[in-house]
Parts: structure tokens; sequence; C-alpha cells
């Protein structure tokens, strides 16, 4: 399986829209940079009374429009070219939905499936420590990604709160609700996801109702899609997580699935389906195909055989440059990364304000104010997407209006500062 570097990749991208929107070169090169790249090593204690030295990374992308934020994650591949891939993806999707912040990502090269809570914590607190150069509520918010959990943010806000002498919550979101945490963080990107899915087959006078859709991964935003969109209606026909996916043309029973995934730690357990690969959920027959895993997942090797009508990336960076063209090709519509995964940092975003203020909303204000961001900032993509056709007199696809919109705005703001000194 082809593998691109995501740095690349995300750079790629830039340019791509940098070209289209006619970008001057000064501002080229600032925004195609990160700004801040920590890299440390640090000893954790393991349980066996062993020391461990792990590698963890924070890189902020871009500090125009506010102070840094995006996730951390534990995984084994991380590198230092990925999280600043995702550090660019997270400046641009904050732009998309006009939150106020830059953008940036961390990452623990460690395996947290083989780890022990203790050693976990161990892990976070160290970590939070060495990041502490960086990190503060009114520079760079951390919150969860890909392995990371409410219980790590917890452990990130008691860590840097004990340096500082008092709680301070607004240091990281995705916290749980009793330290300071908002009222729908865990389904936030999944909601974000469905409500611009909505508006994409009401532009095309469709519904969700009977579509059938396939999920890969089932983390915080693949469980979660599976779950909202069967609940409004959709039939949920394949999903899978790191062991492997499940099918079933006729649909799969999601409270069960869910079920079993919490009973025995994979989906494929669930009985009634046919057992598929990982991948091969993104090759199903299906109409809404969304990717919730990782980068890299549609490549130039398998996206000819696609077969969804509509992309909705609730993961980063899962689909490369290469399979972006055969996608096009074959006249599926994507809905990009920084677009349909904004739900969770625009939640995020509100956990923030709510801490900041000790003020409280209740889950109406929140899925109300979440709702309206997400479907202003499709009709803003789309928007773009139109001018920008017309403009250039060819096709455009929603990605490079995605990133354009993005791109103009964070170069709006950068210019309006201007360049110190
Ligand atoms: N990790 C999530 C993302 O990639 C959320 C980031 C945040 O809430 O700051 O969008």
């Amino acid at each position: 399986m082809t593998s691109v570097n995501p740095w690349e990749m995300a750079r790629q991208q830039f340019f791509q829209a940098a070209d289209l929107m006619g970008l001057e070169d000064g501002l080229r090169e600032v925004l195609s940079t990160c700004k801040r790249e920590l890299t440390v090593h640090f000893p954790v204690k393991m349980d066996d009374g062993s020391i461990h030295v792990f590698t963890g990374y924070r890189v902020q992308h871009n500090l125009a429009r506010g102070p840094a934020k995006g996730g951390i994650r534990y995984a084994s591949d991380v590198t230092l070219d990925e999280v600043r891939a995702l550090a660019m993806w997270m400046t641009w999707k904050c732009a998309v939905v006009g939150i106020p912040f830059g953008g940036a990502k961390g990452g623990v090269v460690c395996d947290p499936k083989h780890m022990s809570p203790r050693e976990l914590e161990n892990l976070t607190r160290r970590y939070t420590t060495e990041i502490s150069l960086l990190i503060g509520p009114e520079r760079d918010i951390p919150a969860p990604d890909v392995n990371t959990n409410p219980q790590v943010m917890a452990w990130i806000m008691d860590t840097y709160s004990m340096h500082q002498g008092y709680s301070i919550p607004g240091v990281v979101t995705g916290k749980p609700v009793e330290i300071g945490g908002s009222i729908g963080r865990n389904d936030a990107t999944s909601r974000g996801c469905l409500y611009v899915t909505q508006e994409a087959l009401a532009d095309r006078g469709e519904k969700l109702t009977g579509q059938r859709v396939a999920i890969q991964g089932f983390g915080n935003a693949g469980m979660y899609a599976a779950e909202l969109f069967a609940q409004a209606g959709a039939v949920i026909v394949a999903v899978s997580d790191s062991k492997g996916g499940i099918y079933n043309p006729r649909g799969l029973d999601v409270e069960r699935v869910i079920y079993v995934k919490a009973t025995t730690g994979t989906v494929v357990e669930y009985r009634d389906a046919e057992r598929i690969g990982h991948r091969d959920v993104l090759e199903v027959p299906c109409d809404i195909l969304i990717p919730a895993a990782v980068e890299n997942q549609i490549t130039k090797d398998n996206a000819d055989r696609v077969r969804a009508r509509i992309v909705v990336e609730a993961a980063n960076g899962p689909t490369t440059p290469e399979a972006d063209a055969i996608l096009w090709d074959k006249g599926i519509f994507i809905l990009p990364d920084v677009l349909a995964n904004a739900g969770g940092v625009t939640v995020s975003y509100f956990e923030w304000v709510q801490d900041l203020y000790s003020f409280f909303w209740d889950d109406r204000r929140v899925y109300g104010e979440l709702e309206h961001i997400m479907r202003r900032a499709y009709h803003d993509v789309m928007n773009k997407l139109g001018t920008l056709q017309k403009q250039h007199g060819r096709r455009v696809d929603p990605r490079q209006a995605a990133q354009v919109l993005a791109i103009e705005r964070v170069a709006q703001a950068t210019r309006i500062r201007g360049i110190y000194p």
C-alpha cells in the first residue's frame, strides 16, 4: 500500500490552493511553514520498575487568528512530519469554521494499547510538563485525538494546574464535564459530519433517510458517526476498527455493534455480518463513505474501487492528492476534512469559552451553536467553490474551495497585523 508523507501532502494541497487564489510569494512562504516545532525526549517509569525514554512533539503551525489549537495523538508511528501536517490542517479547519484559533498538533510515539493506565498517566503528566513551554489557555490549547480521551485531558489539566498552583481548566479541551468539559464534546466531530452531510444531500434534493453508509474506524469519530447517522435514518452497512471490518448490505444494528465493541474490544465479534478487512470497508457499495481513522487510507491503489457517491472525511488527511484526482474523475463528491470534521474543534472552542467565563451551557445551546456554525461553513465553502469556478472557467473541487477560503482568512489576518518588526 502506497503511503504518502502527510507533510508533503498538506503542502501540496496548500500550494494548489495558493496557485488557484494567486497568493503572493511572501505569504506562501509564511503559511507553508510551521511557526514552532518542539521535540521532547522524556523518561517514564514503567510498571515493572524499568525506565523508558519516549519521544513527543508539539507543533504550532500558525497563530495569526488566535491561540494555537489542536489535539494530541498517541501512536507508535507518530512522526514530526505527521504532526506538522496535522497542525497545518488545524489552522485551515479553524479558519473554515471561523473560530478564533491558529493550528497546532501534538503526538507521542508510544503503543497505548499495550500500556497500563498508570503508565499512560505517567507518560501524559511528564509529556505535559515537557510541552508546558508552549501550552496555556492564552497560548496553545490541546485536545483529544487518536488514542487520547477525556481522562488523558484531565491529567493534562491537572498537571498544568499543579505547576501553576491553581486550577486552569482552559488549558485543554475535551475534558470530562465534571472538571470543566463541555456537554456535547464527545460526539461533536460526528455531529458536525452529520450536519454537513445533510446540507450536501439537501443541495441534491435528497435526505439521509435510507442512505447506505460505510464507516472506517470505530474510535471517537467513527462510533458516534455510526450512532448519529443511524438515528438520523441512514442504514449503516459497514464499520471497522484496527482488527478488521464487518459488512451487511441490509444494515448493522449499531447499538449492538457498540455493545460488542465495548465488551470484546473489537467490532469483528459482531455476528450478523460478513467479516472483511479494515480497508475493505472503503470499497463496499454505499452512498456515503466516512473514513474516520487516520491519514493515507484512500490512495492511488484503492481510490478506483471506492463505490460511494459522497465521501465525508471524519479523519484528518484520509485521502491522498492522487486519490483525490481519481475520485474526482469518478464524480465522487468529497466533503473535505477541514470542513467535515471541524465540529470537534468547534465544540472545543465552546468549551474554552465556557471555561474562561466559568459559565456553562446546556445541550440545546451547544448543539444549536454547532449546527449554525457547521451549516454556515458548508455554505461558505460552496459559495467559494462557485466563485472560483466562475473566475477560472473550470470545475473546482470542494477541498480546494475549503483551502482557499481558509488560506484567504489567515492571509488577511496576517496582512492586517503586518510583519513584525
Ligand atoms: N483532534 C481534533 C481534530 O483533529 C480536535 C482538535 C481540538 O478540539 O482542538 O480536529
